[in-house]
């Protein structure tokens, strides 16, 4: 049997482990356009400031894969065209055009930068105006913040990522202005939590200015010029962070189902639209969890999941993909931001007759000292009572108590039941009746 694995990152490089494990006899071939495989990127914004090192990131090097795993990984090879009729992949690789059959095709191919429509990026590209995707970029943008460290740095888009840059960029000394084109950053968070988020920018000296638009880059001697729809902004370097988008090209010019955000579309046993093709990671939709939909969540272990689990049915298993939440968290300075579960906005969109609670408690006993408020959003289905989603910000314990939440919307819990649920007390971690307990409680009275 011979399975060729596009892309070798998070998801290509889990299928292709995995279906070594389920077949020891298999031809297993990765083929990767790139120079690097099997790397942190969630790892990348951490790694930028001057004593960090960015090949820290690689977990296992293309050689090793080779050495250990007896998996054919091919570097630099692009493939452009899927021929499903025949079974092969064509491309082109630094030796030249390539064409391989196959007997199982897995698609990996992540997702892509979104290039936003601003005058002279395209001139500015690894110039001046960077992404930050993958470890090659990381390389370049590191390599400019050595050779000339910045004064001003414009992160373009509030996202996740772009703001995990801001805090590393800042705590390099840079001073950093985030421009945001959307009305509010985080769309998905509750006001309040919002409003935290740019308390902590400004008490970080760094600037945010939402609603705005960047309409134009232009380098003038050591500066770049950020034009934008309130003023005219100088920096030494800009961080392009605008988001991405599926890299499903291949699959949809080979005439594959498309899901939600032109994701692969694919079954529980992550099978696309032909049986012998399978695909997981950023390329790929997933069953959202609560509505059942087809939802395309761009995250790292439901892309390590999903390479597993197709690797495996590959081989001729059928291990199904389990259903996802979304969930999802990051640090912005001296806050921890996450969620799960759906937003309001989504639940309104999915037909859900949901009502939300809002409260701030310590996350440490009132007598012990230091900790912070820790802000819990909790939504519910009004009816049924069950819970729909959550967002918590805080100084601590939202990445950790998130999961809670989590556990309870896979296993279908209503806010009654969360508020019954023995979690753990000691003074260093909560008050006894912890936050989100206090949440539980105020939203099944609000469902009722
Ligand atoms: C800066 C950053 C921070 C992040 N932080 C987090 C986090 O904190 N938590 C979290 O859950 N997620 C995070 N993520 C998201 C997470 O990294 C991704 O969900 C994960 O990497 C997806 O893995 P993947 O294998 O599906 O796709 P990718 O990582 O996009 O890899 C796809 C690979 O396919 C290759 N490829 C594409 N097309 C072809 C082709 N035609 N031929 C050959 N090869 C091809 C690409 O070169 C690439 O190497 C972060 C991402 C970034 C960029």
């Amino acid at each position: 049997m011979r399975l060729i694995v596009i892309g070798g990152v998070a998801a290509g490089m889990s299928a292709a482990s995995q279906a070594r494990r389920a077949d020891p006899n298999a031809e297993i071939i990765v083929l990767e356009k790139g120079g690097d495989v099997s790397y942190g990127a969630c790892g990348l914004p951490y790694k930028l400031p001057p004593a960090a090192r960015m090949e820290d990131l690689q977990v296992i090097s293309a050689e090793r894969f080779r050495e250990e795993r007896k998996i054919d990984v091919r570097l630099w090879h692009e493939v452009e065209r899927i021929d499903r009729d025949a079974r092969e992949v064509s491309g082109r690789s630094r030796d030249g055009a390539f064409a391989l059959g196959y007997d199982k095709l897995i698609i990996c191919t992540g997702a892509r930068v979104w290039t936003p429509p601003i005058t002279g990026l395209e001139t500015l590209w690894w110039r001046g105006a960077y992404p930050l995707k993958t470890l090659e970029d990381g390389r370049l943008i590191k390599a400019a913040l050595t050779a000339n460290p910045p004064r001003h740095v414009v992160v373009i888009g509030a996202g996740y990522i772009g703001l995990e840059a801001t805090e590393n960029f800042a705590e390099m000394g840079a001073a950093v202005t985030v421009v945001e084109a959307l009305p509010e950053i985080l769309p998905w968070l509750p006001a309040a939590q919002r409003a935290r988020l740019m308390d902590e920018a400004a008490a970080h000296g760094v600037e945010m200015l939402v609603g705005t638009r960047v309409e134009s880059l232009a380098r003038v001697g050591e500066t770049i010029q950020v034009t934008t729809s309130q003023r005219l902004l100088e920096a030494d370097l800009v961080l392009v962070a605008t988001g991405v988008r599926p890299e499903s090209g291949l699959a949809e010019a080979a005439g594959l189902r498309l899901g939600a955000a032109g994701a692969i579309a694919l079954d529980a046993s992550l099978r696309t639209s032909d049986p012998h093709i399978l695909a997981a990671g950023d390329c790929a939709d997933a069953i959202h969890a609560i509505t059942g939909a087809s939802v395309w969540v761009p995250l790292a272990l439901r892309a390590n999941r999903a390479g597993k689990l197709a690797g495996d049915n590959a081989c001729g298993r059928d291990r199904r993909a389990p259903p996802v939440l979304g969930t999802a968290v990051f640090k912005f300075f001296g806050l921890e931001i996450a969620r799960t579960g759906l937003s309001s906005d989504e639940a309104a969109a999915a037909g859900l007759d949901a009502a939300a609670v809002e409260i701030v408690a310590g996350t440490r006993a009132g007598y012990y000292p230091g900790g912070g408020k820790l802000s819990v959003w909790l939504l519910g289905e009004r009816g049924t009572g069950r819970l729909l989603g959550c967002c918590m910000v805080g100084p601590e314990a939202a990445a950790h108590k998130i999961d809670t939440v989590a556990a309870a919307l896979h296993a279908g819990l209503t806010a009654e039941q969360l508020h019954a649920m023995d979690l753990a007390y000691a003074p260093p971690f909560g008050p006894s009746w912890s936050p989100l307990l206090i949440a539980a409680s105020q939203l099944s009275k609000a469902l009722s």
